[in-house]
């Protein structure tokens, strides 16, 4: 049993002088720091000048993608994707992927990232990965049967999903299919039932570029959130991302089937120059989840400027705009609810997945806990929590034994296309 103490902050606010108690891999209890000594526990990290939050959860990530950092700035989706994505994306060698999916995981769990929902090829090797490091990972290997892409072939979807099912404590499989205009109608509705049978989730881009819109509609004669409807999709256990692109109509078609909608505000303000209208999703009660997606092109695997962009861009695209309670939610309630996890809150019962922060800086000024959305930057993080062991602690991922900047240098000095 220990504790983190601090300023205990979660979206429903902020208290000072409290501890947040682990026993098992559950919270035992939130109380204020003068009760723990009665407790006994074995070692409390934290105190004055901390703050202790639920871990992050990164609903969307293409964690691997970190190989092409800073690659097709300011190309529309359909470009960036056929163009520069895709062709170096058919290069992958298992083993190289593994170095990158550990570099991506490591830089998201430094922030404070505690979850992450991946969707990418060779699921295998980034699951292995996520188990090495003791990261919580929901992963998916991308299907995609209208484009040819030998890497996305859905048998091994399924494969990789009957695999893993139930099978770990920290690995969780989904089915996820890449978008509506690159699967076809008779894989959605495959991956419907198999969703369905089972109760996973099903992850997938929606409504992410105009192209994907305009090719749904001349391919169906619907619009793609009506698709997913008419395949089965669209229910609880349905994790969509990006929803740039969705009519009035299909908002309020959303939000009645209780599908999650990802907001992944820094990719698409840099891919497309807008984002999901959150503000009215959020109105009409849409679970709305939070995702860095790709380090390419977002540049970053940290959940607190993602908060920030979710703020800041809810603006932009709404006449309705967001309080940093909410992107504060999104990205610890809202990812829970749609990944099925009892998480994201400070609470007895709640999975102990945590962060604690060392606040002792000006930016935290004048109130601590008061403003993590626009001062914390994932560099505050200290000590990361997953399933209740200490897996990142002062720059050093216990785990593996490897300090922070040991990855770094062996990424540093690891070549493009080389093997492990
Ligand atoms: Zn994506």
């Amino acid at each position: 049993m220990f504790a983190l103490a601090g300023t205990v902050v979660d979206s429903r606010g902020a208290i000072q002088d409290h501890a947040v108690v682990v026993d098992g891999n559950v919270i035992s209890a939130v109380l204020p720091v003068g009760e723990l000594e009665s407790l006994g526990v074995d070692e409390v990290y934290g105190g004055k000048g901390y703050l202790v939050m639920p871990g992050l959860i990164n609903a969307h990530t293409h964690v691997a993608m970190a190989k092409f950092r800073g690659l097709g700035e300011n190309l529309p989706t359909e470009q960036w994707l056929e163009e520069i994505i895709w062709p170096m994306e058919r290069e992958w060698k298992p083993k190289e992927i593994r170095r990158w999916a550990l570099l991506g995981m490591a830089e998201a769990l430094a922030n404070g990232s505690t979850t992450i929902n991946d969707h990418y090829f060779f699921a295998e090797e980034i699951a292995e990965v996520a188990r090495k490091l003791g990261i919580r990972a929901f992963i998916g290997q991308t299907v995609m049967d209208e484009v040819d892409f030998p890497l996305a072939r859905p048998e091994e979807g399924f494969r990789f999903f009957k695999r893993w099912w139930r099978k770990d404590e920290l690995v969780t499989p989904t089915l996820a299919p890449h978008a509506t205009n690159t699967v076809s109608y008779e894989l959605m509705v495959e991956l419907g039932e198999a969703a369905r049978d089972c109760g996973a989730r099903v992850h997938m881009h929606v409504s992410q570029s105009q192209t994907e819109v305009k090719e749904v509609k001349k391919r169906y004669g619907v619009l793609p959130i009506e698709l997913l409807q008419r395949a089965g999709l669209l229910n609880s256990l349905f994790i969509g991302v990006h929803g740039i692109y969705m009519s009035g109509k299909e908002k309020e078609l959303y939000a009645r089937s209780g599908a999650t909608l990802v907001h992944c505000p820094t990719s698409n303000l840099m891919l497309e120059g807008r984002t999901a209208d959150v503000g009215s999703l959020h109105t009409l009660g849409v679970n709305l989840a939070l995702g860095n997606d790709s380090p390419n092109p977002t540049g970053i695997l940290d959940m607190f400027a993602e908060m920030r962009a979710a703020l800041l861009a809810s603006g932009m695209t709404s006449n309705k705009r967001i309080h940093s309670r909410e992107a504060l939610n999104m990205a610890t309630i809202g990812g829970a609810r749609a990944l099925g996890m009892e998480a994201g809150v400070l609470r007895e019962g709640a999975l102990a997945d945590l962060v604690l922060l060392k606040a002792d800086k000006p930016w935290f000024l004048p109130e601590e806990g008061a403003n993590v959305v626009g001062s914390a930057r994932g560099s505050d993080v200290s000590v990361v929590v997953v399933n209740g062991e200490v897996v990142y602690r002062d720059g050093l991922f216990t785990r593996l034994g490897k300090t922070l900047d040991e990855i770094w240098a062996e990424g540093k000095s690891f070549k493009t296309g080389q093997e492990i």
